[in-house]
């Protein structure tokens, strides 16, 4: 159970709006995630673009997992809090030359390129560090995520990846290439997928682009299958924990491995989305034609979720929290902007000022992408083992 009548009385005399992070409920769902993933031998890293908390990067670290960077200011984070370097793998469309520096001097495990640019950028840098550059291509495989529009990456209409069309260029290219060396193919297709055979697709397309490699004599030591597994938000209590052994299973099933080759992955929601919540306060509610609307102190700065890709999140309210659920409500944030709301027509119990509320699965993409917009500063956070 994510909330009991002792946590609630605790959480509700604390001032709002603030982040509130299961401690227990993270650790288990890594433990839960690590023992799936070893059937397969699988090598997690975890996605910190996810949720940065020192907090949880140390007890990520504590379970040995590695760390999937998009910026510079990950890989920081990332080595801050005692991620092994050598666990650290580098992505994004647009890695500026000090973050690829940074990532060389460090030496991390290995930097996934999207583009041929990028590619002969890394060589030149790589050269004058007089260090070799491992490096994974990153294929767009052109795999359908069926995800919302806005968190899909794997079709060639996106801008990530290098068009599966494009490799043998981007192998010709790399032969003339001295100081990077190809060790992976990566592959990320989307986010919040809940159809696994979306990434039974996947395998089949990466075991068509590994035959297309070996027919010219190219062998990489490990595919790393990216990210994506998602969680489910309408029923957070039933279903807490992803279902990793389903996840793991399709990898073990369908894709084609060679030799000695390690699979890795980049898990970031399914990791830590249900951990987290939300915890604000009803400030006003009102009523507007047929419409009932309750006006919290928190809103899209602090979740941008709803209003950036019309995501749905379970909605409680903790200050009534046995009562009758009879009432339809529209539960709206402070912002100035249409769209700065986190549910429409949301069954709550009859509700007052002051009531406290839980946005519920908000521990991925939550905290991470709170502004200040508005001037109404950033919410604080809590852990449960620190209450
Ligand atoms: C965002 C991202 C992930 C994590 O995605 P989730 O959907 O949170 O699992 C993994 N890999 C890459 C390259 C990403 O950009």
């Amino acid at each position: 159970m994510f909330f009991n009548d002792t946590i609630i009385k605790k959480i509700v005399q604390l001032p709002t709006p603030f982040y509130y992070y299961d401690v227990d409920i993270f650790e288990l769902t890594l433990q839960k995630a690590i023992t799936a993933s070893k059937k397969i031998d699988g090598k997690i890293h975890y996605a910190l673009k996810a949720n940065h908390q020192d907090k949880l990067l140390q007890i990520l670290a504590k379970y040995n997992l590695g760390a999937d960077c998009v910026s510079g200011g990950e890989i920081s984070k990332a080595l801050k809090n005692k991620i092994p370097s050598d666990k650290i793998v580098f992505a994004g469309v647009g890695k500026t030359d000090d973050e690829i520096e940074l990532a060389l001097s460090e030496k991390i495990f290995c930097l996934n390129v999207e583009s041929i640019m990028e590619l002969e950028v890394i060589d030149s840098i790589a050269k004058r560090l007089n260090v070799v550059a491992s490096v994974a291509l990153r294929i767009n495989p052109n795999v359908d995520a069926y995800t919302h529009k806005f968190i899909t990456t794997g079709l060639s209409e996106n801008k990530f990846g290098i068009n599966a069309s494009d490799i043998n260029i981007t192998l010709d290219k790399l032969k003339t290439l001295k100081n990077v060396k190809l060790i992976g193919l990566h592959f990320h297709i989307g986010s919040q997928i809940t159809d696994f055979s979306v990434f039974k697709n996947l395998c089949l397309k990466v075991n068509e682009i590994q035959r297309f490699l070996s027919e010219r004599d190219v062998y990489v030591n490990h595919l790393n299958l990216g990210g994506g597994l998602g969680i489910n938000y309408t029923h957070p209590d039933e279903y807490l924990f992803p279902d990793f052994e389903g996840y793991f299973k399709v990898f073990d099933e369908f894709l084609e491995r060679r030799k000695n080759q390690e699979l890795h992955f980049e898990l970031g929601r399914a990791l830590v989305a249900q951990c987290g919540a939300l915890i604000c306060k009803v400030v006003f509610k009102k009523k507007s034609g047929e419409k009932n609307f309750l006006i919290l102190d928190s809103g899209m700065n602090h979740l941008i979720r709803p209003a950036l890709y019309e995501a749905y999140h379970k909605i409680e309210n903790l200050s009534k929290h046995h009562q009758v659920v009879n009432q339809l409500y529209d539960v709206c944030g402070p912002i100035c902007e249409t769209t700065d709301y986190f549910g429409k027509n949301v069954l709550l119990p009859e509700t007052e000022r002051g009531d406290i509320f839980a946005i519920r699965s908000a521990g991925a993409y939550g905290e991470v992408m709170a502004s200040d917009y508005n001037l109404r500063g950033y919410p604080s956070v809590y852990f449960s083992d620190e209450l």
